[in-house]
């Protein structure tokens, strides 16, 4: 029997709820299957936990979490905490900390969602939006001077590295080739950020002659969300720094119906460190304690998580019961235009999963 440890930090707002809500889905995934099992150890950091001890984590949290096999994370955010200290605090320092430099969002009409492109729908486009997770604008290298005063100055520097952009430009196009189309488009801004975005289109070019069968374009990414819209079904494998994949991935999600359902995959692709699986929304106060929140992008996150751990075939069940839950439509949460709650989807993924059994 595989044994996988994982480490769940819920965190704030409703992750709690759709993570519990996956935790349910795989120990029912588990249960049926009968091959594997998953011991969930839970970490409580986040906001409230902020709050108790001025700081999101502790201080050797990395440590408490470095031996998992991957961990499943909720959200962080709150009213209360400026963003960037839920942000840098939580998330930023375990992908950081653990070198997860592929984050990766695959983004897809599921059969019974509603697309809002008029005239598209489930089965029109199929993209992964890879996103590159450990520099660029989210280097944390700036400053502020003269604080308080006329002069007052604060300054972000995006960091681009020849090895930070060719070990993403490398898994990209690796992940490009296993898919059927082989396209990938490598998005960039080079016009106006005349260095390091330069310095990445070179690098792009420079691993290109390795990777032959796969066709790559190159798009601004102002051009690039014109192209989501208008021509959806022109995009396999999209690539781009660590802001604008993230911009670019709150699009794709919202086109692909809901942010609700949208899964990412923080990677550590040497396998060094665990890596970490989140839906792609975030902490959604406005929703929180009421029992509604979708959880079908935790549970997607969950699928990406069974195959990142070899388990394949887990991986394929969930994400069959997960479309025929969604193709039913008798279970569609309130931001797919239903009524079910939390509980209802859960119950009604899980009723799938024992189905295919029989
Ligand atoms: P944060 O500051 O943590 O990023 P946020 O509330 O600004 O959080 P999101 O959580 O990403 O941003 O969500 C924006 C809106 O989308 C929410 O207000 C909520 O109405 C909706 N939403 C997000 N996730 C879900 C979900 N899982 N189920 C239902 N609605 C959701």
């Amino acid at each position: 029997m595989r044994n996988y440890k994982l480490a769940a930090i819920p965190g704030d707002g409703i992750g709690p709820e759709v993570i519990d809500a996956g935790i349910e889905v795989l120990k029912a995934l588990q249960a049926c299957r009968g091959d594997f099992q998953i011991s969930v150890q839970h970490f409580d950091w986040g906001s409230d936990y902020y709050r108790r001890n001025g700081r999101m984590m502790p201080e050797n949290g990395l440590d408490q979490i470095r031996n998992m096999d991957a961990i499943y994370f909720g959200s962080a955010g709150d009213p209360d905490v400026p963003d960037h200290i839920t942000l840098w605090g939580l998330r930023l320092a375990i992908c950081q900390g653990f070198d997860q430099y592929a984050n990766v969002r695959p983004a897809r009409v599921l059969p019974g969602v509603s697309c809002p492109l008029a005239g598209y729908g489930p089965g029109d486009f199929d993209w992964v939006i890879v996103r590159e997770n450990s520099e660029g604008e989210y280097a944390g290298v700036g400053g502020r001077a003269h604080q308080g005063h006329d002069a007052e100055v604060g300054m972000d520097v995006a960091v681009f590295t020849r090895s930070g952009v060719e070990r993403i430009a490398r898994f990209a196009f690796d992940l490009a080739r296993t898919r059927p189309r082989k396209l990938l488009t490598m998005v960039t801004k080079s016009n106006a950020q005349r260095h390091g975005m330069v310095m990445w289109d070179s690098v792009f070019e420079k691993v290109r002659p390795d990777y032959p069968d796969v066709t790559m374009d190159k798009m601004l990414v102002d051009a690039m969300t014109t192209r989501m819209v208008l021509n959806p079904k022109s995009i396999d494998v999209v690539v781009a720094s660590n802001l604008h994949a993230d911009v670019l991935s709150d699009l794709a999600a919202a086109l692909s119906g809901s942010l609700g359902i949208a899964p990412t995959a923080n990677l550590n692709p040497g396998g060094n460190f665990p890596s970490m699986f989140e839906p792609i929304h975030g902490s959604a106060f406005d929703i929180m304690g009421k029992g509604v929140a979708n959880p079908i992008g935790s549970f997607w996150s969950a699928v990406m998580m069974l195959e990142h751990l070899g388990e394949k075939a887990a991986a394929a069940r969930l994400m069959t019961a997960i479309e025929r839950v969604t193709a039913a439509g008798d279970a569609m949460p309130a931001d797919l235009g239903g009524t079910a709650t939390t509980g209802d989807v859960t119950a009604a993924v899980i009723a799938a999963i024992n189905q295919e059994n029989e």
